[in-house]
């Protein structure tokens, strides 16, 4: 269901233009107005969910199926060295529409604009820590 201010809804049903790279039953694809890299895609379900903590498994299922075919019309179509595929879920990790979304961002080389600013800590953590930290998780899920 649409729901009310939400852009993303408005763009599934055509209330606000974007360009369509690809459409089915239950996701639509178009540009990132932002481009960080040429052919940067959005994949969204149409069915409004605010981010990955609010999605069920059915909407998230269908999503991910997708973005596969999505991501080689990419490969073919522009050849990029590589793809990152990302989703932020909350203000403080980048998110700033509310309705989930998979970023696709072809990679063309280490200076074409996409910068993760990826650091590693793994020196940081022993075996016995990562054990803990990875029962702690399981634990919750
Ligand atoms: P995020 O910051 O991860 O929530 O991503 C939201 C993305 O939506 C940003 O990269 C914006 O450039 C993009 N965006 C916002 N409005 C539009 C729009 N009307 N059409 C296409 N992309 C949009
Ligand atoms: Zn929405």
């Amino acid at each position: 269901m649409e729901h009310a201010d939400c852009i993303f809804c408005k763009i599934v049903s055509g209330e606000i233009p974007s360009s369509k790279v690809y459409e089915d039953d239950a996701v639509y694809a178009f540009l990132d107005l932002s481009q960080v890299t040429k052919g940067h895609t959005l994949v969204i379900p149409k069915k409004h969910t605010k981010d990955i903590y609010e999605t069920s498994d059915e909407i998230a299922g269908d999503l991910f199926a997708r973005v596969p075919k999505i991501a080689k019309g990419i490969k073919e179509t522009f050849q990029p060295l590589g793809i990152n595929m990302l989703s932020n879920t909350g203000e403080a990790a980048g998110q700033s529409v509310f309705h989930l979304h998979m970023h696709l961002i072809p990679r063309y080389g280490k200076e074409d604009g996409f910068n993760p600013l990826w650091k590693t800590n793994g020196d940081a953590y022993s075996q016995d820590d990562l054990l803990t930290i990875s029962k702690e998780i399981n634990s919750n899920i």
